[in-house]
Parts: C-alpha cells; structure tokens; sequence
C-alpha cells in the first residue's frame, strides 16, 4: 500500500518520557504527525527529570542505555550520571523536534473510548478526541512515601529521593537516608565525603554486586566517534552477556544465580572488616530477590567514621531526629525518604474507560495484568510501552521500549490500512498469556521469599518470567490471532 492510500490517525501519547520521546520520533519516521504528547509536569525526561538526587547514576552500562539510533559516543563514564542521561534524552528530543508536539503541565485525567473514539479529558474539560492512544506513562514515578509518625514534625528538611530539596544544604551536616535501596546506596556514595554525620537506616540488608564505574578516556571516546560500528558491537556483546547471565539466574537458572550470589558475598566478605556491621549487612534471602544493587562504593562509605548503619527499628520521626525503637534519638539536620516507588500504578491515576463502559479499575483491582505488556481487552486502540510484565529488572528499558514500540507500530499500521477500526487483546488470548506468566512466575527469584516493588499485593511480581531472547521473538510481530479486529 502506498503512503497516501493510508488513513491518517490522531494519536495522543501519553508522557513524555523516555517512552514518550521513542514514540514521538517514530511516528513522525512513518510519517504520522496527527498526535500530541500530554505531559503533566514542565519538563520532559521523566524519571531522569524527576530524580536529581546527588550520586544519581544509571545503573545500566551507558552503551545499553541509549536509543538504536543515537548512539552516544560522549558517554563520560561506564555507568551515567543521571544529569548526563537527561542531556541525553533533552538533546535527542531537539535533533526530532519531539518539543513542537508536547503540552506541558496537561496532565490527562480520563481517557474514555466512545463510538470509536478516546475522549481525553482533564476534569471536566475535554483536551482531545483520538483514535489511538499510546501510553509512556512509565513505571516509577509515583513516590512511595514511608508510614512512619511525626515525619512531618521534622524540624529540618525533610523530602523523597526523588523530590530533593536543592536548597538544603549538605556540607558538613548530619543526614539521615530511609532506605537501603538502589537509590539510597547511591546517595550514601556520594554524600559520605560532604556530609559531618550520616545515618542510613536500614530495614532489610541487601546484596551489593560490585562494579567499578570508570570514566571514558578521550581516546575511547575518539573511537566512537569515528566508528560508530564499535558502539553498536559494545551494545550487543552487553547485552548478549546479560541476557546469557543475569538474564537467565533470575529465572531459574541455578547454575547463573550461584554466580551473582557468590559474587556479591564475595564483595560483602572482602569488603566489610568489622563482622558485626558484615552481619548486619549480611541479607537473609536470595540475590537479586529484590532488585540487585550494584555499587562501586557502597562498603567502603557505610565503613566511613561518618558514617552509622542503623538497624534498630524506626519508632518515629521527632523534629530534633529519627528517634528509634531501642529509645535512641539520632539527630538531624536533614532527612532523606528513599523508599522507593509504587510500581504497580503505570498510568494511573488516569481512569480509563473502555468499550461499553469497562473500568480500568475494575479490571486491574486485583492485579495489574495486560496481553504481551502491550494490549488490554475491551480497550481498544490503547496500546502500552513498559506496561506490566514488561522486562524491567537490570534490562536497558530503552530497548524493551524500542521493541515494545515496533510491535505496537504494526498494530497501528493496521489501522491506517483502512480496514480495521477496532484492535484489542482478545480475553482468551490475554488469559492465557497471563496463565503462562504466572506459571513461569514459580521459578523466577522474585518469588523466593522477600519483600520488594516487584511484587503486588498478593505477591505477583510485574516482571518478564521468560528469557529476554522469548520477549525478543514476541514482539518482532504481532499475532493477529490473538487480537480482535473490528472493521
Ligand atoms: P526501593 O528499592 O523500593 O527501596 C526502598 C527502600 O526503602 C527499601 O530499603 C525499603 O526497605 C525502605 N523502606 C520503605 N519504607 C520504609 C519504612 N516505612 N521504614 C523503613 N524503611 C522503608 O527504592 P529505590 O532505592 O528508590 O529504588 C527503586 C528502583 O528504582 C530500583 O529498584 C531501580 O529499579 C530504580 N533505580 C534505578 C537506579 C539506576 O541506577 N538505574 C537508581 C536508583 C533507582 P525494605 O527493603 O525493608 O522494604
């Protein structure tokens, strides 16, 4: 078919994020240019804009974390800082123009589907009439704060992660960090050097699998820029050999996952002297249960002069410090709340209302569940990136993204043939992809018995149960099979 025999769709995104961004250079590549991304806050970049916190990196080698086809030979280090990666996703958005198509500060708070179309709405006001919607609304974003009293008594500055508060000052004060997360351990790295005093408060120890984090020489970086070959070779060995390793130990390859645990009790006994702090330090439950922390640093900051492992309960916050269950007060001139984020919301708290009136809360009120990641039925052309079971833990998500999209732009290729009106997930297709991902649930790690984001309230994890290879092959094509088609 050619270019003009195709329908032309208004499509509105929704965020504009990483995702977002993908999507917006995509469908102008097609040539589509009928869509508006709606972005609730000023600013696009999404987790990168909302996380400023200092020790800020991606965890990801850098060379994974970039899109396809705008290698980055400028990388600084093995693993970004955070600053960079939003320059990053800034610069790319201004090469594609992505900026002309975002509204800012326009947060959608209904989408309802009505005689074929997607009625956005924030409140009352109607903000667009689509065919299509694409969600990039991403999965952490909305901050989890902690349920611990007097917090707001705290007499200091006290915020989340991924709120920080830049005008606090740190230079030789005492910080308090909540949490022992990915998050947290990065702070801890950077703050210990700055700070006069730093509790880290710990609930549950975790494993630390170590990685230096070199910077790029310019000699390096020299031969990226001349052969652009070399970053994508670097790309795919990287991503060959996680996928092998990592990829493989966290869903039930024993052999792979006694490597990544040897590897981080390794770092724990080499690391840590003093064996009361090594016990303190010393989890009781699978690597990479929870989301593995990988650092460079982590142990040798936590053994600082400066520095306290807390492990006695939180009783509460008071204005003067955290004061702990023991009867202990610690005092502080700044307190840090990073404890995470609720994984399990993706777009909400936009309501979503389906064909005949379908609720999105209704059909998500026990788990967050959607066909291949991508498709819900009874919503048609509503189409997700990085929805749940979406391989999230430790993988590049720009690649799931990337593919995730490719899958989604066949979908809507379908569409603008002129033929179809209608593409939703059929629900026995849906049920029985959701059946085999709760099946391959029962050898993952996730499920081994620790509390993490993962999981929902029955224990669900939202993550990809099969080898990266299988999400590979699933999204290279869409099976119409598996999805209603309505002319
Ligand atoms: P997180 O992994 O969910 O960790 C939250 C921490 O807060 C945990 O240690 C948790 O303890 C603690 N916590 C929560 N509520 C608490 C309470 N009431 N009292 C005491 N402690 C409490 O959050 P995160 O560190 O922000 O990381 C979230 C995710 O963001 C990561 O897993 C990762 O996917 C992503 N991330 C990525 C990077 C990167 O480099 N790519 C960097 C940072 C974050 P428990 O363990 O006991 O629940």
């Amino acid at each position: 078919m050619n270019g003009e025999a195709k329908r032309s769709p208004r499509i509105a995104v929704i965020g504009a994020g990483m995702s977002g961004i993908l999507t917006a250079i995509k469908l102008q590549e097609t040539g589509i240019t009928d869509f508006t991304i709606y972005e609730k806050a000023g600013r696009l970049g999404g987790t990168w804009r909302d996380n400023t916190y200092p020790g800020l990196c991606c965890d990801v080698p850098s060379h994974m974390y970039r899109y396809s086809f705008e290698p980055n030979a400028e990388w600084s280090h093995r693993f970004s800082p955070g600053a960079e990666i939003q320059a990053y996703f800034e610069g790319v958005a201004k090469k594609y123009d992505v900026e002309d198509f975002i509204k800012y500060n326009s947060e959608i708070t209904r989408a309802r589907y009505e005689n074929g179309k997607w009625h956005l709405e924030r409140g009352k006001e109607t903000l667009d009439v689509v065919d299509i919607i694409v969600s990039a609304a991403g999965v952490l974003h909305h901050p989890v704060y902690p349920d611990i009293d007097g917090v707001d008594d705290f007499a200091g500055a006290v915020f989340h992660s991924a709120r920080w508060d830049h005008s606090a000052p740190l230079e030789g004060k005492r910080i308090g960090i909540i949490g022992t997360g990915s998050t947290a351990v990065q702070i801890t790295d950077d703050l210990i050097g700055k700070v006069s005093h730093l509790s880290l408060f710990q609930r549950t120890a975790q494993w630390i699998f170590p990685q230096e984090n070199p910077a790029f020489s310019e000699q390096e970086k020299q031969v990226f820029r001349d052969q652009p070959q070399a970053m994508d070779d670097l790309h795919a060995s990287l991503t060959r050999l996680f996928a092998d390793t990592f990829g493989r130990a966290v869903i039930g390859d024993k052999e792979q996952m006694q490597r990544v645990e040897d590897t981080c009790r390794a770092n724990l006994e080499d690391s840590v002297r003093d064996p009361e702090l090594r016990a303190k330090l010393t989890p009781d439950y699978q690597a990479a249960c929870k989301r593995l922390i990988i650092s460079p640093g982590f142990y040798e900051a936590i053994q600082q002069p400066n520095a306290e492992l807390v492990t006695d309960p939180i009783e509460r916050v008071e204005a003067g410090g955290v004061r702990t269950k023991d009867g202990r007060l610690h005092e502080l001139d700044v307190l840090v709340l990073a404890t995470g984020f609720d994984g399990h919301s993706f777009m909400r708290p936009m309501d979503l209302i389906g064909r005949d009136g379908v609720d999105l809360k209704d059909v998500w009120a026990e788990t967050t569940q959607a066909h291949r990641s991508i498709s819900l039925p009874g919503f048609p052309n509503y189409f997700m990136l990085v929805g749940p079971n979406s391989p999230i833990g430790n993988f590049s998500l720009i690649d799931i993204s990337e593919r995730q999209l490719g899958y989604i732009m066949q979908l809507i290729e379908l569409w603008r043939g002129g033929t179809v009106n209608e593409i939703s997930a059929r629900q026995d297709a849906a049920d029985r992809f959701n059946a085999s991902v709760k099946d391959a649930m029962g050898d993952t790690v996730w499920v081994t018995g620790c509390q993490s984001w993962y999981l929902d309230k029955h224990g669900n994890p939202a993550m990809w149960p099969f080898t990266f290879d299988k999400f590979c092959d699933d999204m290279s094509a869409p099976d119409l099979d598996e999805y209603e088609l309505v002319s």
